[in-house]
């Protein structure tokens, strides 16, 4: 399926749209459990990876959305670099996922709501490639609202 179309959407349409998928991954999570975190990352306006929390499922601390999403994007498009590539994630790349973001060389990265706790930006800007364009808050309040029903649930 194809998105973009460059002069028919304002590029803040075509995030919150990638922004939409993402949310229904993290929402996937949710139904599994798992933090809500959800991620895809785009190529010339199409899907080429999806992934989502996994850290309980593999029992393995570095099963972030994001993770799965990168070695997908790599495995699909045989390289490890992904460059002309956008990540959208629901909530704001830890430290760890910054710093694959890094290596991985992406061009931009959107996100949802801000982690203010655990967010990468909470510890350093410079984690992320200088080159690397951010833009936060698309779609804020339902990514937020995601995780936050996950931990009000969780207390109970
Ligand atoms: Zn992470």
């Amino acid at each position: 399926m194809r998105y973009f179309s460059g002069e028919a959407e304002t590029s803040g349409s075509v995030d919150e749209l990638f922004m939409r998928e993402a949310l229904r991954l993290a929402k996937m999570a949710y139904d599994e459990d798992e933090i809500p975190i959800g991620a895809v990352i785009v190529a010339n306006g199409q899907i080429i990876a999806k992934g989502y929390n996994l850290t309980e499922r593999l029992n393995d601390v570095t099963a972030h959305a994001e993770m799965q999403a990168f070695t997908a994007a790599a495995n699909h498009l045989g390289g490890k670099y992904l460059k002309g590539c956008t990540l959208y994630v629901t909530i704001e790349p830890c430290v760890m996922c910054a710093g694959a973001a890094y290596w991985a060389q992406i061009d931009r990265v959107v996100y949802g709501a801000k982690d203010d706790k655990r967010g990468y930006s909470a510890f350093h800007d410079r984690i992320i490639h200088p080159k690397t364009e951010i833009v936060g808050g698309v779609l804020e309040s339902s990514c937020s609202e995601l995780i936050q029903s996950f931990f009000r649930n969780k207390r109970r």
